[in-house]
């Protein structure tokens, strides 16, 4: 009964494995205060638990948008951004479509767009993981693709895209391009506002990530309000629970004190970058979110990620992704943590 597409597919899966410090997932590793929490959880004591939540939440959808800086009638919000991806290919790709993507980069799309039948045009970064903008254009133009996707900063190299690029991609191609920007917080700037020039845009933004709050599930999407209103009639009703409803009030509200945790992050990573690139066994590449991509030069990626997790230290063996046979992937965590994953990375390599 299963369509093909979907019984031929691997799994997203990700093993846990016992920790001390975590620093496999690109999570923020500093925690809301205890005042924060009690307060949303006042809030929610406050909140009726018996009634559906808003058909449409218009106060955290004006709120989420003059947030991130686009109009609310073009804001779709999820129940993380995966829900949005969800909706989004859904919306768009099936048998007989084409979607592009760069490699490496974020699993879900891939598996996303063949669950719903599509063909995928898969592009290599060049050799030291840069976007191959032409090539992402022409393989899309000759393909006639309906959806080209693009991840800046992207999962997992930590890679940049200019303004110009995407800009390029926008003007050379005809399909709806999906620009997700889940660590741009990390990054120099949000593209945002090529959203007024270009209607075959969608950008999409998380809580999970600068914001602290994975474990609430909250994700954004902007585009046009014609396309937002399309989108919307497959989106399921009340996705989003009034507890997270509730959060993203107090994290919106508290934002000016929280996002301090941006800067120590981006200083942690340079810090960490820097150490990485002194020891001649590694290869470790610049990133603009808050994770390091770097390749082990000796020893397998499987014999490195093993003698960090002796040390409690769980991070990320990429090397089952494309290019990347020798590469892993660290979250940048608090201080204390990056002094004791780069100890642990001095002798497991
Ligand atoms: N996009 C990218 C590039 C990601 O790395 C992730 C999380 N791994 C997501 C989207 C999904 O985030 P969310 O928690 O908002 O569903």
């Amino acid at each position: 009964m299963i369509r093909p597409e979907i019984s031929d597919l691997g799994a997203y899966s990700l093993r846990q494995y016992p920790h001390r410090i975590k620093l496999n997932q690109n999570e923020n590793p500093f925690e809301l205060p205890e005042s924060i929490k009690a307060e949303i959880l006042e809030r929610l004591t406050r909140a009726t638990w018996s009634r559906y939540p808003a058909f449409v939440p218009e106060e955290q959808i004006a709120r989420v948008a003059a947030f991130g800086g686009w109009k609310p009638e073009g804001t779709l919000l999820g129940n993380g951004s995966n829900d949005l991806l969800q909706l989004l290919f859904m919306s768009v790709l099936e048998r007989g479509k084409t979607c592009v993507i760069s490699q490496p980069t974020f699993t879900l799309y891939k598996i996303l767009a063949r669950g719903f039948g599509a063909s995928v045009e898969e592009v290599p970064m060049t050799r030291d993981f840069r976007f191959d903008v032409d090539r992402i254009i022409s393989a899309a133009r000759s393909r006639s693709a309906e959806m080209v996707v693009l991840c800046s900063p992207n999962n997992p190299t930590g890679t940049l895209l200019g303004r110009d690029e995407v800009v390029s991609i926008l003007e050379q191609t005809s399909g709806l391009v999906v620009l997700d920007e889940a660590y741009v917080q990390f990054a120099p700037g949000s593209l945002v506002n090529l959203l007024g020039k270009y209607d075959r845009l969608v950008v999409l933004q998380t809580f999970s990530k600068a914001m602290g709050a994975a474990g609430l599930r909250f994700g954004y999407a902007f585009c046009q309000p014609t396309l937002a209103a399309d989108l919307s009639k497959l989106k399921l009703p009340y996705s989003i629970n009034i507890f997270t409803l509730l959060a993203v009030d107090a994290l919106i509200d508290h934002w000016p004190l929280l996002k301090g945790w941006i800067d120590t992050i981006v200083r942690e990573r340079e810090r960490a970058l820097t150490a990485l690139r002194a020891m001649p066994e590694v290869k470790a590449y610049p990133s603009g979110a808050n994770f390091l991509l770097f390749e082990s030069l000796h020893r397998t990626p499987a014999e490195v990620f093993k003698g960090v997790l002796e040390k409690g230290i769980l991070i990320r063996d990429v090397s089952s992704y494309p290019m990347l046979e020798r590469g892993l992937r660290v979250s940048v965590g608090t201080p204390e943590e990056n002094d004791q994953f780069i100890s642990a990375l001095k002798a497991a390599v």
